[in-house]
Protein backbone atom coordinates (compact mmCIF):
# COMPACT_ATOMS: atom_id res chain seq x y z
CA UNK A 1 0.00 0.00 0.00
CA UNK A 2 1.05 3.32 -0.95
CA UNK A 3 -0.75 5.19 1.71
CA UNK A 4 -0.44 4.89 5.58
CA UNK A 5 -0.63 1.32 7.44
CA UNK A 6 -0.09 0.59 10.58
CA UNK A 7 -1.17 -2.21 12.81
CA UNK A 8 -2.02 -2.69 16.17
CA UNK A 9 -1.36 -5.47 18.85
CA UNK A 10 -3.22 -5.92 22.39
CA UNK A 11 -0.64 -5.68 25.18
CA UNK A 12 0.63 -9.22 25.98
CA UNK A 13 -0.11 -10.80 29.65
CA UNK A 14 2.92 -13.37 29.42
CA UNK A 15 5.63 -15.01 27.95
CA UNK A 16 3.43 -17.17 25.78
CA UNK A 17 1.46 -13.88 24.22
CA UNK A 18 4.58 -12.41 23.91
CA UNK A 19 6.00 -15.37 21.68
CA UNK A 20 2.57 -15.43 20.01
CA UNK A 21 2.42 -11.55 19.15
CA UNK A 22 6.22 -11.73 17.66
CA UNK A 23 5.21 -14.47 15.36
CA UNK A 24 2.17 -12.51 14.12
CA UNK A 25 4.42 -9.54 13.93
CA UNK A 26 6.84 -11.46 11.31
CA UNK A 27 3.60 -12.30 9.15
CA UNK A 28 2.49 -8.54 9.04
CA UNK A 29 5.56 -7.34 8.37
CA UNK A 30 6.04 -8.31 4.98
CA UNK A 31 3.21 -5.51 4.16
CA UNK A 32 6.00 -3.16 5.34
CA UNK A 33 4.09 -0.88 7.74
CA UNK A 34 4.82 2.58 8.19
CA UNK A 35 4.31 1.28 12.45
CA UNK A 36 3.15 -1.21 14.90
CA UNK A 37 1.53 0.20 17.88
CA UNK A 38 0.97 -1.56 20.94
CA UNK A 39 -1.99 -1.38 23.55
CA UNK A 40 -1.76 -0.03 27.16
CA UNK A 41 -4.26 -1.91 29.72
CA UNK A 42 -6.91 -0.89 30.80
CA UNK A 43 -5.74 1.96 33.56
CA UNK A 44 -2.26 0.72 32.92
CA UNK A 45 -2.74 -3.31 34.06
CA UNK A 46 -0.51 -4.22 31.19
CA UNK A 47 1.90 -1.49 31.22
CA UNK A 48 4.91 -4.20 31.75
CA UNK A 49 3.34 -6.11 28.85
CA UNK A 50 3.26 -2.89 26.90
CA UNK A 51 6.96 -2.33 27.40
CA UNK A 52 8.48 -5.32 27.03
CA UNK A 53 6.49 -6.26 23.17
CA UNK A 54 7.73 -2.76 22.19
CA UNK A 55 10.66 -3.15 22.83
CA UNK A 56 11.19 -6.55 20.99
CA UNK A 57 9.20 -5.10 18.13
CA UNK A 58 11.71 -2.45 18.17
CA UNK A 59 14.79 -4.51 18.34
CA UNK A 60 13.47 -7.14 15.54
CA UNK A 61 14.05 -3.76 13.00
CA UNK A 62 10.39 -3.10 13.09
CA UNK A 63 9.18 1.37 14.29
CA UNK A 64 6.86 0.50 16.96
CA UNK A 65 4.45 3.05 18.66
CA UNK A 66 3.35 2.51 22.56
CA UNK A 67 0.45 3.40 23.39
CA UNK A 68 0.21 5.12 27.34
CA UNK A 69 -1.78 6.75 29.11
CA UNK A 70 -1.52 8.18 33.25
CA UNK A 71 -3.75 5.58 34.34
CA UNK A 72 -3.34 6.62 37.90
CA UNK A 73 -0.11 6.87 37.54
CA UNK A 74 2.71 9.99 38.50
CA UNK A 75 4.44 11.95 36.15
CA UNK A 76 7.52 10.68 37.41
CA UNK A 77 6.67 7.71 36.15
CA UNK A 78 5.80 8.19 32.84
CA UNK A 79 8.17 10.16 32.47
CA UNK A 80 10.43 7.68 33.06
CA UNK A 81 8.99 5.18 30.61
CA UNK A 82 9.63 8.11 28.05
CA UNK A 83 13.07 8.23 28.44
CA UNK A 84 13.49 4.44 28.90
CA UNK A 85 11.59 4.43 25.02
CA UNK A 86 13.80 7.53 23.65
CA UNK A 87 16.53 5.07 24.93
CA UNK A 88 15.78 2.13 22.53
CA UNK A 89 15.04 4.79 19.68
CA UNK A 90 11.21 4.63 19.58
CA UNK A 91 9.90 7.75 18.55
CA UNK A 92 6.25 7.41 18.04
CA UNK A 93 4.04 7.07 21.09
CA UNK A 94 -0.06 6.98 21.00
CA UNK A 95 -1.34 9.25 23.67
CA UNK A 96 -4.80 8.54 25.03
CA UNK A 97 -7.07 8.80 28.54
CA UNK A 98 -7.42 5.78 28.38
CA UNK A 99 -10.33 3.53 29.81
CA UNK A 100 -10.31 1.74 33.54
CA UNK A 101 -11.05 -2.09 33.99
CA UNK A 102 -14.92 -2.17 34.22
CA UNK A 103 -16.00 -1.81 37.89
CA UNK A 104 -13.27 0.43 38.60
CA UNK A 105 -13.75 3.87 38.55
CA UNK A 106 -10.93 6.81 39.57
CA UNK A 107 -10.70 10.12 37.78
CA UNK A 108 -9.19 9.54 34.47
CA UNK A 109 -6.56 12.53 33.10
CA UNK A 110 -7.54 13.77 29.49
CA UNK A 111 -5.26 12.54 27.14
CA UNK A 112 -4.72 17.00 26.36
CA UNK A 113 -2.71 16.90 30.05
CA UNK A 114 -0.68 13.70 28.86
CA UNK A 115 0.01 15.74 25.93
CA UNK A 116 1.13 18.34 26.89
CA UNK A 117 3.22 16.63 29.27
CA UNK A 118 4.78 14.67 26.55
CA UNK A 119 5.96 17.87 24.75
CA UNK A 120 6.98 19.45 28.21
CA UNK A 121 9.47 16.39 29.34
CA UNK A 122 10.43 15.66 25.63
CA UNK A 123 9.91 18.54 23.38
CA UNK A 124 9.20 17.34 20.02
CA UNK A 125 11.15 14.14 19.51
CA UNK A 126 8.23 11.96 19.90
CA UNK A 127 5.53 11.65 17.10
CA UNK A 128 2.60 11.75 18.97
CA UNK A 129 -0.78 10.16 17.26
CA UNK A 130 -3.72 10.28 19.14
CA UNK A 131 -7.51 8.97 18.79
CA UNK A 132 -10.90 10.36 17.16
CA UNK A 133 -14.04 9.54 17.29
CA UNK A 134 -16.15 9.78 14.24
CA UNK A 135 -19.11 8.74 15.35
CA UNK A 136 -18.67 10.55 18.98
CA UNK A 137 -16.63 9.51 21.94
CA UNK A 138 -19.33 7.76 24.20
CA UNK A 139 -18.63 10.57 26.82
CA UNK A 140 -19.51 13.46 24.94
CA UNK A 141 -22.20 15.75 25.60
CA UNK A 142 -22.14 16.57 21.51
CA UNK A 143 -20.72 16.27 18.20
CA UNK A 144 -19.20 19.86 19.02
CA UNK A 145 -17.38 19.69 22.18
CA UNK A 146 -16.02 16.31 21.00
CA UNK A 147 -14.40 18.19 18.05
CA UNK A 148 -13.76 20.89 20.35
CA UNK A 149 -11.90 18.57 22.76
CA UNK A 150 -10.19 17.12 19.79
CA UNK A 151 -8.73 20.16 18.63
CA UNK A 152 -7.13 20.49 22.22
CA UNK A 153 -5.12 18.22 21.78
CA UNK A 154 -4.16 18.98 18.14
CA UNK A 155 -3.48 22.13 19.75
CA UNK A 156 -1.30 20.64 22.68
CA UNK A 157 1.06 19.07 20.07
CA UNK A 158 -0.43 16.19 18.46
CA UNK A 159 0.89 15.07 15.18
CA UNK A 160 -1.77 12.70 13.70
CA UNK A 161 -4.86 10.27 14.48
CA UNK A 162 -6.46 7.27 14.42
CA UNK A 163 -10.40 6.53 14.70
CA UNK A 164 -11.91 4.26 16.68
CA UNK A 165 -13.16 1.57 14.12
CA UNK A 166 -16.62 2.34 12.03
CA UNK A 167 -18.59 0.08 9.29
CA UNK A 168 -20.04 3.41 8.27
CA UNK A 169 -17.75 5.10 5.99
CA UNK A 170 -20.11 8.12 5.79
CA UNK A 171 -19.55 8.83 9.73
CA UNK A 172 -15.75 9.07 8.95
CA UNK A 173 -16.39 12.01 5.87
CA UNK A 174 -18.65 13.80 7.92
CA UNK A 175 -16.41 13.97 10.84
CA UNK A 176 -13.49 15.13 8.42
CA UNK A 177 -15.77 17.95 7.09
CA UNK A 178 -16.69 19.05 10.61
CA UNK A 179 -12.88 19.06 11.69
CA UNK A 180 -11.71 20.89 8.32
CA UNK A 181 -14.19 23.46 9.05
CA UNK A 182 -12.57 23.77 12.83
CA UNK A 183 -8.93 24.05 11.07
CA UNK A 184 -8.03 20.51 12.03
CA UNK A 185 -5.58 19.53 9.40
CA UNK A 186 -3.54 16.70 11.25
CA UNK A 187 -4.09 13.40 9.25
CA UNK A 188 -6.51 11.34 10.74
CA UNK A 189 -6.05 7.85 9.88
CA UNK A 190 -9.20 5.52 10.08
CA UNK A 191 -8.80 2.55 12.44
CA UNK A 192 -10.21 -0.83 10.48
CA UNK A 193 -11.45 -3.81 13.10
CA UNK A 194 -11.90 -6.99 10.38
CA UNK A 195 -14.57 -9.31 11.50
CA UNK A 196 -14.27 -12.55 12.84
CA UNK A 197 -16.63 -13.23 15.27
CA UNK A 198 -20.29 -12.31 15.99
CA UNK A 199 -20.02 -12.38 19.62
CA UNK A 200 -16.46 -10.59 20.05
CA UNK A 201 -17.90 -7.71 17.68
CA UNK A 202 -20.90 -7.36 19.23
CA UNK A 203 -19.75 -7.47 22.78
CA UNK A 204 -16.55 -4.99 21.64
CA UNK A 205 -18.57 -2.52 19.30
CA UNK A 206 -21.11 -2.38 22.73
CA UNK A 207 -18.43 -1.26 24.67
CA UNK A 208 -16.64 1.51 23.01
CA UNK A 209 -19.57 3.04 21.22
CA UNK A 210 -18.87 1.81 17.93
CA UNK A 211 -22.08 1.09 15.49
CA UNK A 212 -22.52 -1.83 13.50
CA UNK A 213 -25.42 -1.40 10.75
CA UNK A 214 -28.64 -3.16 11.16
CA UNK A 215 -28.22 -5.39 7.93
CA UNK A 216 -24.31 -6.03 8.80
CA UNK A 217 -25.65 -6.92 12.07
CA UNK A 218 -28.57 -9.23 10.98
CA UNK A 219 -26.48 -10.99 8.59
CA UNK A 220 -23.84 -11.50 11.02
CA UNK A 221 -26.28 -13.17 13.15
CA UNK A 222 -27.25 -15.36 10.59
CA UNK A 223 -23.94 -16.62 10.16
CA UNK A 224 -22.86 -16.97 13.51
CA UNK A 225 -22.91 -20.70 13.89
CA UNK A 226 -21.01 -20.52 10.01
CA UNK A 227 -17.54 -19.36 10.55
CA UNK A 228 -16.50 -20.29 7.61
CA UNK A 229 -19.76 -18.09 5.93
CA UNK A 230 -19.32 -15.32 8.92
CA UNK A 231 -15.25 -14.76 7.96
CA UNK A 232 -15.99 -14.62 4.06
CA UNK A 233 -18.98 -11.93 4.72
CA UNK A 234 -16.81 -9.61 7.35
CA UNK A 235 -13.91 -9.42 4.74
CA UNK A 236 -16.08 -8.77 1.92
CA UNK A 237 -18.03 -5.54 3.93
CA UNK A 238 -14.44 -4.36 5.56
CA UNK A 239 -12.54 -4.51 2.38
CA UNK A 240 -15.45 -2.52 0.86
CA UNK A 241 -15.39 0.10 3.28
CA UNK A 242 -11.34 0.65 2.84
CA UNK A 243 -11.87 0.94 -0.73
CA UNK A 244 -14.33 3.73 -0.33
CA UNK A 245 -12.20 5.17 2.43
CA UNK A 246 -9.45 5.26 0.50
CA UNK A 247 -11.16 6.30 -3.02
CA UNK A 248 -12.62 8.90 -0.60
CA UNK A 249 -9.37 10.29 0.51
CA UNK A 250 -8.57 8.62 3.91
CA UNK A 251 -4.85 8.93 4.17
CA UNK A 252 -4.41 5.58 4.98
CA UNK A 253 -5.64 2.66 7.63
CA UNK A 254 -4.67 1.83 10.35
CA UNK A 255 -5.62 -2.23 11.45
CA UNK A 256 -7.03 -3.32 14.48
CA UNK A 257 -5.57 -7.05 14.56
CA UNK A 258 -6.34 -8.28 17.55
CA UNK A 259 -3.09 -10.31 17.93
CA UNK A 260 -3.58 -12.33 14.73
CA UNK A 261 -2.09 -11.57 10.90
CA UNK A 262 -4.49 -13.44 9.14
CA UNK A 263 -7.65 -10.81 8.74
CA UNK A 264 -5.66 -7.80 8.17
CA UNK A 265 -3.79 -9.12 5.35
CA UNK A 266 -6.67 -10.81 4.04
CA UNK A 267 -8.05 -7.32 3.63
CA UNK A 268 -4.62 -5.72 2.30
CA UNK A 269 -4.28 -8.96 -0.34
CA UNK A 270 -8.31 -7.54 -1.79
CA UNK A 271 -7.14 -3.99 -1.72
CA UNK A 272 -3.67 -4.86 -3.43
CA UNK A 273 -5.38 -7.49 -6.00
P1 LIG B 1 -9.75 12.16 25.60
O1 LIG B 1 -9.33 12.75 24.33
O2 LIG B 1 -9.16 12.69 26.86
O3 LIG B 1 -11.35 12.30 25.65
C1 LIG B 1 -12.15 11.50 26.50
C2 LIG B 1 -13.56 12.09 26.59
O4 LIG B 1 -13.54 13.25 27.37
C3 LIG B 1 -14.19 12.52 25.27
O5 LIG B 1 -15.56 12.34 25.36
C4 LIG B 1 -13.85 13.99 25.18
O6 LIG B 1 -14.73 14.69 24.32
C5 LIG B 1 -13.98 14.39 26.64
N1 LIG B 1 -13.11 15.49 27.06
C6 LIG B 1 -11.84 15.73 26.67
N2 LIG B 1 -11.34 16.80 27.32
C7 LIG B 1 -12.33 17.24 28.16
C8 LIG B 1 -12.43 18.29 29.10
N3 LIG B 1 -11.43 19.14 29.33
N4 LIG B 1 -13.60 18.44 29.79
C9 LIG B 1 -14.65 17.59 29.58
N5 LIG B 1 -14.61 16.57 28.68
C10 LIG B 1 -13.47 16.40 27.99
N6 LIG B 1 -7.70 2.53 25.78
C11 LIG B 1 -6.80 1.95 26.63
O7 LIG B 1 -7.09 1.82 27.82
N7 LIG B 1 -5.58 1.53 26.16
C12 LIG B 1 -5.20 1.66 24.86
O8 LIG B 1 -4.09 1.27 24.48
C13 LIG B 1 -6.11 2.27 23.95
N8 LIG B 1 -5.79 2.47 22.65
C14 LIG B 1 -6.66 3.12 21.82
C15 LIG B 1 -6.29 3.40 20.50
C16 LIG B 1 -7.13 4.08 19.65
C17 LIG B 1 -6.69 4.35 18.23
C18 LIG B 1 -8.43 4.49 20.11
C19 LIG B 1 -9.37 5.19 19.17
C20 LIG B 1 -8.80 4.24 21.41
C21 LIG B 1 -7.94 3.56 22.29
N9 LIG B 1 -8.28 3.32 23.62
C22 LIG B 1 -7.38 2.70 24.47
C23 LIG B 1 -9.58 3.71 24.14
C24 LIG B 1 -9.52 5.13 24.77
O9 LIG B 1 -8.63 5.17 25.85
C25 LIG B 1 -10.93 5.47 25.21
O10 LIG B 1 -11.77 5.67 24.11
C26 LIG B 1 -11.04 6.59 26.23
O11 LIG B 1 -12.36 6.54 26.77
C27 LIG B 1 -10.82 7.96 25.67
O12 LIG B 1 -9.50 8.17 25.37
P2 LIG B 1 -9.05 9.53 24.59
O13 LIG B 1 -7.59 9.52 24.54
O14 LIG B 1 -9.81 9.66 23.34
O15 LIG B 1 -9.57 10.60 25.65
Amino acid sequence: MKQHLSFEFSAPRNPEETARLLKVHNKLKVFSPDFFSVTYGAGGSTKEGTKHAVLDIQRLGSRVAPHLSFGGDKPEKIDELLREYQKAGVKRVVALRGDMPSGQITKMTFARELIEFIRKSTGSYFHIDIAAYPETHPDSASVESDIKFFKNKVDAGANSAITQYFYNADAYFRYMDNCASCNINIPIVPGIMPITNYKGIVRFSKNCGAEIPRWMLKQLESYQDQPNSLKAFGLEVVTELCEKLLDGGAPGLHFYTLNQALPSASILRNLNS
